[in-house]
């Protein structure tokens, strides 16, 4: 009788102990797969244009991929009126080809007055609405220019030509302008900062 006592209460123990061991293992799972090994937690993607991938970190800052590059807002360089040109010889020599002498690419090119925007910047454009309802917002490279765009003015490259007059639509549009600066989450010292 002591015996059998002694065995159930030995069975109950090992039971007790197996199912403490299996809820720790698939708690542990569960943790695995939400805590991931990013340094950037709870963050929320916003996809404006195909270009740019955008991450909202916090409220006022955003980190904006484009071409595998990170990048956050630098100096604010003020409002710009936007426009829209294409390929084609009715806006600008039809060979799809960038005073840059890179082709131009959607979400990618715009032109700028190279004096205002030099040749190579890389700019963050913000709340930017074409007159068409579309969102422009996202990173641009300036690689081309255009005898009508002067000042504060950028013309944004759109693949067709009814596409790139649906950026003004006979109207004005406008965005923020904001150097893009590569973004280096990693804490540097200033000895191994690349300049
Ligand atoms: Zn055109």
């Amino acid at each position: 009788m002591l015996k059998r006592v002694r065995i159930s209460v030995l069975l109950l123990i090992c039971i007790i102990i197996t199912s403490m061991f299996c809820t720790c293992a698939s708690t542990n799972v569960l943790q695995q797969s939400i805590v991931g090994p990013g340094v950037v937690e709870e963050t929320k993607e916003v996809v404006p244009l195909v270009g740019t991938q955008v991450i909202e970190v916090a409220t006022e800052s955003k980190i904006y991929i484009h071409d595998g590059i990170a990048y956050v807002k630098g100096e604010d360089k003020g409002k710009f009126s936007l426009s829209g040109y294409c390929a084609c010889n009715k806006c600008g020599s039809g060979t799809g080809i960038t005073a840059s002498g890179k082709p131009v690419r959607e979400a990618h090119t715009i032109a700028s007055d190279w004096k205002v925007l030099p040749k190579g910047t890389v700019i963050i454009l913000e709340n930017a609405v074409g007159k068409d309802g579309q969102i422009y917002d996202g990173v641009y490279v300036v690689e081309d220019r255009g005898g009508g765009v002067k000042n504060n003015h950028l013309d944004i490259y759109r693949p067709t030509h009814e596409l790139a007059s649906m950026v003004t639509h006979y109207g004005r549009a406008y965005g923020n302008v904001y150097i893009a600066e590569e973004y280096r989450p990693v804490t540097a010292t200033n000895s191994n900062i690349e300049n």
